[in-house]
């Protein structure tokens, strides 16, 4: 069984207490690493080596450190294949799903190195004579990344080349259920050559290390994506010792299909949004919003086309909808079912735990007569539960879709350029889609939500240097006298 230990200081170590911890394929339950348990101590020792590291890291040029994630970037390239493997085996989603995770990690790291020559600032006209203004980008110190399990290589490549490439350094901590992706990105920056300390990485459980990190005093930022709950806490924690905190959370994410909408492309959409992943992304549509006239046709269509998807191993050829990610999980989404018949709604397919296989898997599942009022239509599910609710008009659809908490994706399917217009005016959300779902974000544009789906950050497209950087302003007299702004010259 291959051990994976933690990486402090550019050395791969054991953890302080020889803590480990199992990391299991939901697929078939197989053991498939043991994973080394960080201690306090060994956060703190990641911590300081981030921090003795920083100094001579952000004193580098950019286009240098841009030089080691060309090279990381083909390296992961080169790997993608592998790569994919062993990320359905750890994570369970479908072999063709792993690649695009992959992809969005190579994407991402090539987009960041680019941004080693530019990282731009602005200059603008001072108001006095012979006086220049201008704003720099200076690094934000070391920075605490804690990662979820969805997208177990693209999450903590979103936020590693963006904050390296700024010249950060950094302390990792990748979700317990998949830390030997983010293992592997560690190696494949080190090998590229990163220089010691630059990077480290912390595995464990997110009571202890994830809040290790975060109570460091050291730590002058977080980049949280994961749960509510848990942002929620950073937030509030961070808060207290006045750490820069970026929240990517949850998501209720709506498709509208109006009655002027083409259907079958709407169903493309709805099985891509609510199975893809099995339901596991923060984007996932688990919310239909359909215009009454076509809810009969639309409906029927879509457990037509449900009921053919395979659920099985991810690395199965004719697998659709692989495994969820743990045993909670599974039995959260069946909790769910349950609440979901006890508020009303119908169950038109799906709703109960499956066994293709020993692992977690979950029926996709249709619900049907669901109102905005009920929790199956409100709370995030994180699995292949998909809710259809109605609406009279275009002005009822965008009502119920602003009535939840969240706001992070959303779509709307229709043949009216009216409608789509009205539909990006006022959705709140973070991102709208026209005529495709609601997944399947491009890492040159800004991601993130609204309400309680952040804190106003994005990641990726040039948004992301932003979340890794702080802007100093400079002003440069030379004009030889004291010059006085807004007093000389009013
Ligand atoms: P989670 O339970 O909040 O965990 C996310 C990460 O936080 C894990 O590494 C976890 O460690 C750690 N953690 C847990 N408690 C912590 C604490 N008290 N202090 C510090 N770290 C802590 O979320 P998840 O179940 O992994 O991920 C699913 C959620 O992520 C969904 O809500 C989904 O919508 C959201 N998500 C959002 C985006 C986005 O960009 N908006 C993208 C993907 C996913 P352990 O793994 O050890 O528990």
């Amino acid at each position: 069984m291959q051990e994976y230990k933690l990486f402090i200081n550019g050395e791969w170590v054991e953890s302080s207490d020889g803590g480990t911890f199992d990391d299991i394929n939901p697929a078939t339950l197989e053991l498939i690493g043991k994973i080394h348990k960080a201690s306090d101590e060994d956060v703190k020792n990641a911590v300081d080596s981030a921090e003795d590291a920083f100094d001579s890291w952000s004193s580098t040029p950019a286009p240098q450190r841009a030089k080691i994630l060309f090279r990381a970037a083909r390296m992961l390239e080169e790997r993608k294949e592998e790569l994919a493997r062993l990320m359905t085996s750890e994570m369970g989603k479908v072999l063709k799903e792993a690649r695009g995770d992959v992809q969005e990690a190579i994407d991402i790291t090539y987009y960041a190195a680019g941004e080693g020559r530019r990282l731009f600032g602005e200059t603008t006209p001072s108001e006095l004579p012979d006086k220049f203004a201008m704003t720099v980008r200076r690094p934000i110190g070391v920075v605490g990344l804690i990662t979820p399990w969805n997208f177990p290589l693209a999450i903590p490549a979103w936020k590693m080349m963006p904050a390296l490439i700024s010249g950060n350094t950094l302390v990792l901590k990748p979700a317990s259920d998949t830390p030997i992706m983010a293992i592997e990105l560690v190696k494949i920056l080190t090998e590229a050559g990163l220089p010691k300390g630059v990077l480290n990485l912390v595995t464990g459980g997110g009571d202890t290390v994830g809040s290790a990190i975060v109570h460091n005093k050291k730590i002058r930022a977080v980049s949280f994506t994961g749960s509510l709950e848990t942002g929620k806490w950073i937030l509030g924690e961070a808060g207290k010792e006045m750490k820069r905190v970026s929240l990517e959370l949850g998501g209720k994410n709506p498709i509208i299909v109006m009655d002027d909408a083409d259907l079958n492309l709407a169903i493309d959409g709805i099985i891509w949004g609510a199975f893809g992943t099995t339901g596991q992304r923060c984007t996932a549509a688990s919310r239909v919003i359909a215009h009454e006239k076509i809810l009969p046709a639309l409906l029927q269509k879509l457990i037509e086309r449900t009921k053919k998807l395979r659920l099985g191993n991810g690395l199965g050829e004719n697998t659709d909808v692989g495994p969820v990610i743990n045993n909670s999980q599974l039995q959260k989404i069946a909790k769910y079912a349950d609440i979901g018949k006890n508020e009303g709604a119908k169950l038109a397919l799906g709703g109960r735990i499956a066994h293709p296989l020993p692992g977690y898997f979950f029926e996709p599942t249709i619900f049907t007569d669901v109102t905005p009022d009920m929790r199956i239509a409100r709370e995030e599910i994180f699995g292949p539960v998909v809710c259809l609710l109605t609406a009279s008009d275009l002005e009822e659809a965008i009502r119920i879709a602003n009535s939840v908490e969240y706001g992070l994706s959303s779509s709307i399917y229709t043949g009216n350029i009216k409608n789509a217009f009205k539909a990006i005016e006022k959705i709140d959300a973070g991102i709208t889609y026209i005529n495709a779902s609601t997944i399947g974000a491009e890492i040159h544009l800004p991601f993130g939500g609204v309400k309680s789906t952040g804190n106003g950050t994005r990641e990726a497209g040039t948004t992301t240097i932003e979340e890794f950087t702080e802007l100093k302003t400079v002003y440069i007299d030379y004009s030889g006298k004291l010059q006085k702004a807004q007093i000389d010259i009013e």
